[in-house]
């Protein structure tokens, strides 16, 4: 028989180091809960011109790494590379905007699929936790999703991060200097794929990490230099609220991100123990998505942070997060009868709201304390014929090793007291 594997550049999370992943989810969403986002849930798949129209016809997002395919009803599909376009075309088709309330702040949290080529912290399949606020241009809306993040990286006990910060302008400066980059670029050595680039996209050969690259880029004019006032205001506040809120961040006048939807405001989250897959979260300001894709002028921001990585950040800063033990009681019958009055009180337990485990398969005591050590509970209820005769169990205490005997209607009430 063959066997099968997690497909290329995919993997399983499996306990115990899932909780890790739940928890980290948690701690992202947290804070968003707390300020005002409400849960959204779309689906794992969209209209591909969706994402060609949303994210960009030719980042290398839509360009190489989509899963597109045709069903066989004809209709021309991709898994969601990303979640803000998905989430404002859902926004959109339920009038969301439409309601009174803007900004509609939304969270979300699910996978992603990306073709790459995987790498560690790349994978074709991850998982990220997102917030968008839609609708409102305000600089403290860009400054609070920031703190936001900031806040949750901060909450999972993360340090070695840093933030950096863009402002990629609008539609009036950012075209002029566009202009300007292109006629710097065209004048560069650089391959045919790059000039192509330049001339489609010329922002992005600013993100091009290769160093023959980068060092004829020193000299690059820089959209900082040609910001508009608004933007330049826009941004100077953002910066200020940033640091009113006691969030330190770099400015990075070379951030572009790999999304053609980006403007004004950009940013990214970084992490100096991830080797070259670095960026742990990013986002920014989306003025003109929701035209782009059919919708009325709607101001936009938001952010999505990735969980993998953010998971390998834990890793690099040997931080374990505080996961409690799944079991708390586990309990171990000798015996017919036993087995169940037992499993009677440990219903009777998870009722009352004790996390506790039994022992299944008819173990003896050896195979089934093994089991309970295992397990990380902090109790063991053990119970043989002569206990039930006297209308007991034995509660062993994990750590201590002390064992007492506890009326079995006693159970309940002893282990609530005894774990709170
Ligand atoms: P992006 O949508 O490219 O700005 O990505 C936002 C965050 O998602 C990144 O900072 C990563 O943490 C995560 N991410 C993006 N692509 C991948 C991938 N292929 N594998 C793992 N995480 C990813």
């Amino acid at each position: 028989m063959t066997t099968f594997q997690a497909p290329k550049g995919t993997y399983d999370l499996l306990p115990p180091d899932s909780a890790t992943y739940l928890a980290v989810r948690e701690a992202i969403a947290a804070p968003l809960r707390n300020s005002g986002y409400g849960y959204i849930e779309t689906p794992g798949f969209e209209d591909v011109e969706l994402f060609a129209r949303g994210v960009g016809e030719s980042t290398d997002i839509v360009t190489k790494e989509m899963y597109a395919f045709e069903t066989k009803g004809g209709d021309r599909l991709a898994l969601r590379p990303e979640g803000t376009a998905s989430v404002l075309r859902a926004a959109l088709e339920a009038n969301l905007h439409k309601a009174g309330n803007l900004p509609v702040k939304l969270w979300y949290s699910g996978s992603y699929y990306r073709y790459e080529r995987p790498q560690k912290g790349r994978y074709r399949h991850f998982s990220q936790v997102g917030a968008e606020a839609i609708g409102a241009e305000d600089p403290a809306l860009d400054a609070e999703l920031i703190i936001l993040a900031d806040q949750a990286y901060r909450s999972l006990g993360l340090r070695n991060f840093r933030i950096l910060l863009n402002s990629l302008g609008d539609k009036e400066c950012r075209p002029v200097y566009r202009a300007a980059l292109q006629d710097f670029l065209r004048g560069l050595d650089l391959d045919e794929d790059t000039l192509r680039r330049a001339e489609i996209n010329p922002l992005r050969v600013l993100d091009d990490k290769r160093e023959a690259v980068q060092r004829q880029l020193a000299d690059a004019p820089l959209l900082r230099d040609h910001l508009c006032d608004a933007c330049k205001a826009y941004h100077e506040e953002v910066r200020e609220l940033i640091t009113a809120a006691g969030v330190a961040f770099e400015d990075d006048p070379k951030l572009v991100r790999g999304l053609d939807y980006y403007t004004r405001t950009t940013f990214e989250f970084v992490h100096g123990g991830l080797g070259s897959q670095s960026a742990v979260g990013g986002g920014g300001r989306y003025d003109g998505l929701s035209e782009m894709i059919g919708g009325p002028a709607l101001p936009s921001v938001g952010w999505a942070l990735g969980v993998d990585r953010t998971v390998l950040a834990l890793q690099a800063e040997r931080v374990t997060l505080d996961i409690p033990a799944a079991t708390s009681v586990y309990a171990v019958p000798l015996g017919e009868e036993a087995r169940r009055v037992l499993f009677g009180v440990v219903t009777e337990l998870r009722r009352a709201g004790v996390a506790a485990d039994f022992s299944f398969g008819g173990k003896g005591l050896k195979g089934a304390m093994k089991n309970a050590n295992r397990s990380g509970a902090r109790f063991a209820l053990v119970a043989g014929e002569r206990d039930l005769a006297e209308g007991t169990a034995q509660l062993k205490d994990m750590e201590s090793g002390e064992q007492v005997p506890v009326a079995l209607d006693a159970v309940v009430s002893t282990l609530r007291a005894r774990l709170a």
